[in-house]
């Protein structure tokens, strides 16, 4: 018995966008998400993507994972796929329908016949499949108003279709349908979590990473890889900028005054990304912060951060999140257990014992003031190394 994917026009979340751009978008992006698992069929006809595996050893349980792994669709559901033949149908339902009725005490089927040749109406598939289902399952009771589950059975053109109830998708939009933009990745729980949510509305990511060898080792760097792994299995493959920071650091810690050592590196940060995000063609910036999480996060260390940025928005999308709904997503992402490997960050490395909570702008500008940083940012950016990760990590 062949199993194929449906998702249906109604399962798409298609809000504000034309729908043929997001629905070539999104065929697009199933067909690169499943290519390595085999030929497969992806069509869009009748208000329904049809997926299905056109080789004996595609691995149909990866694809639906992976499916549901993709933004856009809001639900899907798995289907065997059988000839319009009612015989068929019946000799196939009780089986294929078992794992999803088990635990349930209620069902009812409901039949859809787009294809008029077949020869028993809607309600006459409904009571022989239904029938088949009880006499498979004493236990299972039918409620037409209020079931547990619903078994459909829909005979459309190509053949006819049985499933149990629909899989919840990602939802989001399809990533691409709102451009590019570049996040700022730490080895922390917050940024991969950010990149994941601004993928969901639609963003291709890339990202940057500053690094500050010696200070920061290669596990930290890893760290990062796989980071930006999980976050690829929904938004698709990243490029990913390795930026060598240590020079600026020592620069800041050499020159500044301590409390505003965070402050300055954070604007030399966004000042490098900026530049690096606008050479790629990213339309915005990313960052993890959260409002008041630490002292670099209050509203005036913000305004000091943000003011070194020009030419594009810089997105916020965990500024009213408290902290454990973050980890709730770095959970449900499966980043969380990598975020706490406790490797270290170039961060934590120059941390000043009295950060400023209210730094001024004037502040800030007078204390970098007192070294040349430009030629040392130019130099950050042409030292910068590139790698794609792609759901598996690095890729070659
Ligand atoms: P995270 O958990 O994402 O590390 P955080 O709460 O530790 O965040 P900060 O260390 O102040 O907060 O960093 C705030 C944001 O700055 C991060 O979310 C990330 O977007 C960016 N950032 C911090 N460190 C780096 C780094 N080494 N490389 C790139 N971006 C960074
Ligand atoms: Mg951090």
């Amino acid at each position: 018995m062949k199993e194929i994917i449906l998702i249906k026009n109604g399962e798409l979340v298609l809000k504000g966008l034309n729908r043929s751009t997001f629905e070539s978008m999104l065929i697009k992006t199933i067909r690169r998400r499943l290519r390595d698992l085999g030929k497969v069929s992806i069509k869009n006809a009748q208000s329904t993507i049809y997926i299905e595996p056109m080789d004996e050893d595609f691995d149909f349980e990866e694809a639906c994972q992976r499916v549901q792994k993709i933004f856009g669709i809001a639900a899907f559901s798995r289907c065997a796929a059988l000839n319009k033949d009612i015989e068929e149908i019946l000799s196939v339902v009780a089986d294929y329908v078992k794992p999803a009725l088990s635990g349930v005490k209620t069902f009812k089927v409901e039949s859809k016949r787009s294809d008029k040749t077949f020869p028993l109406t809607s309600p006459e598939i409904s009571r022989e499949v239904g029938g088949k289902i009880l006499s498979a399952m004493p236990h299972l009771k039918v409620d037409v108003h209020n079931p547990d589950i619903i078994v459909s059975v829909e005979i459309r053109d190509y053949a006819a279709y049985i499933h149990a109830g629909q899989l919840q998708g990602a939802g989001g939009l399809p990533v691409g349908t709102g451009g590019k933009a570049t996040v700022l990745i730490s080895g922390g729980i917050d940024s991969p979590v950010a990149a994941y949510r601004m993928a969901k509305r639609g963003l291709m990511l890339n990202a940057v990473h500053f690094a500050s060898p010696p200070y920061t080792g290669p596990l930290a760097e890893k760290k990062v890889k796989t980071l930006l792994s999980k976050v690829a299995a929904y938004s698709g493959d990243i490029r990913l900028g390795i930026v060598p920071f240590t020079e600026i650091q020592e620069a800041i810690a050499e020159n500044c005054k301590e409390e505003y050592f965070t402050l300055i590196m954070r604007r030399m940060m966004m000042r490098i990304s900026e530049r690096l995000a606008i050479s790629s063609g990213s339309k915005a910036l990313i960052t993890g912060e959260s409002l008041g999480q630490v002292a670099s996060q209050t509203l005036p260390a913000l305004a000091v951060t943000d003011i070194v940025t020009k030419e594009i928005p810089v997105l916020r999308p965990l500024i009213g999140m408290d902290k454990e709904e973050i980890i709730s997503i770095s959970r449900k992402i499966d980043a969380f257990e990598t975020s706490i490997l406790p490797y270290e960050d170039c961060c934590t490395v120059f941390t000043p014992r009295h950060p400023r909570t209210r730094p001024t702008i004037e502040d800030c500008a007078q204390a970098e003031s007192t070294f040349d940083f430009e030629p040392l940012i130019e130099k950050a950016i042409n030292d910068t190394v590139y790698c794609r990760i792609t759901k598996d990590g690095e890729a070659n």
